[in-house]
């Protein structure tokens, strides 16, 4: 449905969907006025005569410092001709203004910052299950306190990330790995007496997979440059609507 095209002449970007030719209404006025616009002929028209050529947007390679949702930031993506990878930034400064794609020099890499356990979620969860007969608070502390030795002493590259989405795409969750939980397990047994300790035992089972102990691992993004004496970086930004507009002054 969606189509990336570059023009190799400029290094610019536009990203062909099936709502360009949309038109846009202007309220301002009563009655309503219509306002027909085409982003792509617009495109097609500002590289008259040059070289256009399709991109494939690498999947996976999506990565921003904003929660999902948020309206307003930039998202960068790796992108190729089957030749040359390129990184774009799709990004946007205010919520009505149409997202902007830019093909930008260098290339980034996401660097774990820290891995943490849910403890605020455990301690919830462990008062829920056992309501009836509630642990003591040093019992609840020392048993997050085994966790959050575990989440410290975690090496990411023996985890497997958890189904568990989170709202940000630089934050993810892990399964803890099986040495974790027999260490988990070993330290319950010191912690917790016979009875507890198998309530415990089935607290961990349940918990593991997607539950309270999944480790949260927080990326941050970082960005290299590469000096290419291909890559001759310029400014080109695609401000399409700016521009129709003020061609038509
Ligand atoms: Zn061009």
């Amino acid at each position: 449905m969606q189509q990336l095209i570059r023009c190799i002449n400029c290094n610019e970007v536009y990203l062909k969907t099936p709502f360009d030719t949309l038109p846009q209404y202007d309220t301002s006025s009563q009655p309503f006025e219509t306002i027909e616009k085409d982003d792509y002929r617009d495109f097609l028209q500002s590289h008259r005569g040059h070289r256009l050529e399709d991109l494939s947007i690498i999947e996976d390679s999506f990565v921003s410092e904003k929660d999902y949702i948020e309206p307003v930031k930039a998202t960068y993506f790796r992108a190729t001709n089957g030749k040359e990878r390129f990184v774009i930034k799709k990004s946007r400064e205010r919520i009505d203004e149409p997202l902007k794609y830019e093909v930008i020099s260098g290339d980034y890499s996401l660097t774990c910052l820290s891995v943490s356990i849910q403890s605020k979620d455990i301690e919830k969860q462990l008062a829920a299950e056992f309501k009836n007969k509630p642990l003591s608070k040093e019992k609840v502390n020392a048993f997050i306190k085994t966790c959050q030795r575990i989440a410290e002493t975690a090496d990411l590259r023996n985890l497997e990330r958890a189904c568990e989405e989170s709202p940000n795409p630089l934050e993810m969750y892990y399964k803890m790995d099986e040495v974790s939980l027999v260490t988990l397990r070993r330290n319950c047994r010191h912690l917790f007496e016979a009875k507890k300790y198998s309530d415990m035992e089935a607290f961990i089972q349940r918990e593991k997979e997607d539950g309270v102990l999944l480790l949260k691992a927080k990326y941050g993004i970082q960005f290299s440059e590469i000096k290419s004496s291909e890559q001759k970086p310029r400014p080109s930004v695609i401000r399409l609507e700016e521009k129709r507009i003020r061609e038509k002054r």
